[in-house]
Formats: C-alpha cells, sequence, structure tokens
C-alpha cells in the first residue's frame, strides 16, 4: 500500500478514480452490495466483494464476473484472520454483510445477533489497524416503535422488549453503531454510519421477508397478494440505485465522519395501498387477503406502525435525493418478475 492512501478516500468524488482505488464490500453479493459493487467497478474502482453467500448469490454477481476489476471472495466477516487480510489490502470498506430480513431474524436470532455484532467489531477492529474508512451500512429498523411522523438520526429510539426477537435486530445493528462511533471516537477509525430505510430494486428476493418482491411475484402469478395485519402500517421505499448514490456520496464527504446518515424515499404508503398498486400493475385481480402477523412470523411479533425518514441531514450535505418515484419502482419490478416468470415457467402465461 502506498502512503497517504489511507486517507485520501474521503473528500474524493467517486469519479476520482485514481484516488481511492481499492474498495472492499462485505456482503457485496447481496441485493444492495452487488449494485453498489456494480457502480464502483463502473467508476474504475478496483472493488473487492466479501460474502458468505448465506443470503446473497453468485447470480447477483454474474454482471461482473470475468471483469479485471472485480474480485470475488467467498469467507465470513466472523472469522477475522482474513478478514483482516482484505481490509488491510483496501483503501476503503463499505460494511453490508449482515443477517438481513424480518422473517429470516425471527427464525434465527442467534444467527442474527453473532453475525451482526461479530461481524462488524471485526471489520472495525481490522480497520483500525490501517486506519481505513468504513462506511456501516445500519438499518432504520433501530428507530424501533418511535411514533414521530419522520425519524430524525438524533431521535430517541425506542425499541421493544427482547421477548420479540425482531427487536433483536434492531439492537445488534444499534450496537453495530455504538461499535463504529466507540472507534472513530476512540482509534480514529473514520467511519460514516448509514441508516437504510426499505430498499427496493431489481435483485431484491422475498425469501426474507421483503414485503415488496413478494407481492410482485404473487400477483404476476395471479395470486391472492398477502398483506399482514391490518395492513395499515406504512413505508416508504427507495429505488437501489438512488441509495446507492448517497452511499457513495456519504463515503467521499470528510464532513460525514462521525456521523449518521438516513437513507430513504420519502412517499409514505400503507401495506395495503401498495399491495393494491402491485396488483393494478400486474393487471391482477385475484386481491389481497389480511394475514394475521401470528401466522406471518410465529407467535411473538411486533410491527411498526409507521416508518418515515427525515432526509434532510444528508440532502444538506450531499445535495442527494431519491429520484425514482414508486409508480416507477413497482412497474419496474413487475415488468422484470413477469419477464423472469413467463420465459422461465410458464411461455403461455400472459402479464
Ligand atoms: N409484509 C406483508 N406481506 C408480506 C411481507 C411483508 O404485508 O408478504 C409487511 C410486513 O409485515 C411489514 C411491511 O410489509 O409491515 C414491510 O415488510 P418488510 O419485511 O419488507 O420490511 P420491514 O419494513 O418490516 O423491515
Amino acid at each position: 500500500m502506498h502512503a497517504g492512501k489511507k486517507t485520501s478516500f474521503f473528500g474524493v468524488r467517486a469519479a476520482n478514480v485514481a484516488a481511492m482505488q481499492r474498495i472492499l464490500i462485505t456482503g457485496g453479493a447481496g441485493f444492495i452490495g452487488s449494485h453498489l459493487a456494480e457502480a464502483l467497478v463502473a467508476a474504475g474502482k478496483v472493488v473487492t466483494v466479501m460474502d458468505d453467500l448465506s443470503t446473497g448469490s453468485r447470480d447477483n454477481l454474474t454482471g461482473l464476473a470475468g471483469q479485471a476489476r472485480f474480485r470475488f471472495v467467498e469467507g465470513d466477516v466472523r472469522e477475522p484472520a482474513e478478514l483482516a487480510g482484505l481490509v488491510q489490502e483496501a483503501d476503503f470498506v463499505f460494511h453490508l454483510a449482515a443477517a438481513v430480513g424480518v422473517e429470516l431474524v425471527v427464525r434465527q436470532p442467534v444467527h442474527t445477533l453473532d453475525d451482526n455484532v461479530r461481524g462488524t467489531e471485526n471489520v472495525l477492529a481490522a480497520a483500525s489497524r490501517s486506519s481505513t474508512g468504513v462506511l456501516l451500512a445500519s438499518t432504520s429498523e433501530v428507530y424501533g416503535k418511535s411514533v414521530q411522523a419522520r425519524f430524525r438520526e438524533d431521535d430517541d429510539l425506542l425499541i421493544g422488549p427482547p421477548s420479540f426477537a425482531r427487536w433483536g435486530y434492531a439492537c445488534s445493528k444499534l450496537l453495530d453503531e455504538f461499535l463504529a462511533m466507540a472507534y472513530w471516537r476512540e482509534k480514529r477509525v473514520p467511519v460514516v454510519i448509514a441508516r437504510l430505510f426499505n430498499t427496493v430494486g431489481p435483485r431484491q428476493t422475498g425469501r426474507f421477508g421483503m414485503v415488496l418482491p413478494r407481492l410482485v411475484a404473487q400477483a404476476v402469478r395471479r395470486e391472492t397478494l398477502t398483506v399482514y395485519g391490518d395492513g395499515q402500517q406504512s413505508r416508504c421505499f427507495c429505488h437501489v440505485h438512488d441509495v446507492v448514490r448517497a452511499l457513495v456520496e456519504l463515503a467521499n464527504r470528510p464532513a460525514a465522519v462521525g456521523q449518521i446518515y438516513n437513507i430513504g424515499g420519502t412517499e409514505e404508503i400503507t401495506i395495503a395501498e401498495l399491495a393494491q398498486r402491485v396488483n393494478e400493475a400486474a393487471a391482477n385481480g385475484a386481491g389481497m387477503k389480511l394475514i394475521p402477523y401470528d401466522e406471518a412470523y410465529g407467535a411473538g411479533f411486533e410491527d411498526m406502525r409507521r416508518r418515515a425518514p427525515d432526509i434532510g441531514k444528508i440532502a444538506r450535505l450531499t445535495g442527494w435525493r431519491p429520484t425514482v418515484a414508486l409508480a416507477e419502482i413497482v412497474r419496474e419490478m413487475v415488468t422484470a418478475e413477469c419477464g423472469r416468470f413467463v420465459s422461465v415457467t410458464r411461455p403461455e402465461h400472459r402479464c
């Protein structure tokens, strides 16, 4: 590694290829990580993806396979030895590896806590040995059951009791944030924390619980859409391309170091209305049915009624705003799913 390189990342625009050359993305075979890897390779970076393929997939990286500036390493962030070597080589780390998806975190609470806390600690410890910059991907789950209309980064957090497994995920990511802040304050590791709200777009799988790919898959198959609870809980969805742009913007800003930023869509919608829009976009006449939470996630589950970000902080720093409207997102996902379903399964099917 040449002198000065480690400190040159912040303050350099992503387009400036020479200044921040080698990027490590943990969890880069996942939905968001793979889009980030593509964007960085396209910007001229040399990108290493480390992923244990627990929820990510090699298929997400097919667009990058064989490219000279791209490398995939199958590995687990909970194993410090291999991780340390990769962090050492990198000029900057996007740490996205984590247990994700509400369904997965309620079914595998031990794995969730272990993966999220130990993995992040290992990344930060390795980064502290080489003063490597780290962007920690956190989550809007940390806001818990807060009732503000729009969540702000300096809000108090209202996390539910340990008897509900979901809150263990929120706590694990919150502990990740505390760890990142501690490594910044005490060991001067330049960290920035991004709290991602509901991110959607191509390649997102519904396997671990995410609502939009699930509803879209159901609508394309002419099934009745499964809406949990009373359907009046609301979310804001943001296209993954907008999210990736925000992550790169934050990584480029010295003023972002030691700070937390919300990244999310601004259009709030109830899940029942979302289901209706999906049905309309797919011309599905099968409607929707309400499914009690206990049936969907097992006994002992709490949802959050509303979740909307205040994105003023990142907008003030970088000018970032989401650009892809929800209607466009739904259309894109329906078209993509339809193409997949028709070509693979049912050539006679009309979407
Ligand atoms: N949900 C739903 N049907 C599904 C999957 C999820 O109604 O098939 C609901 C879920 O209960 C939650 C919302 O959709 O209220 C968003 O769920 P997701 O798991 O995508 O993200 P969350 O915002 O809960 O982390």
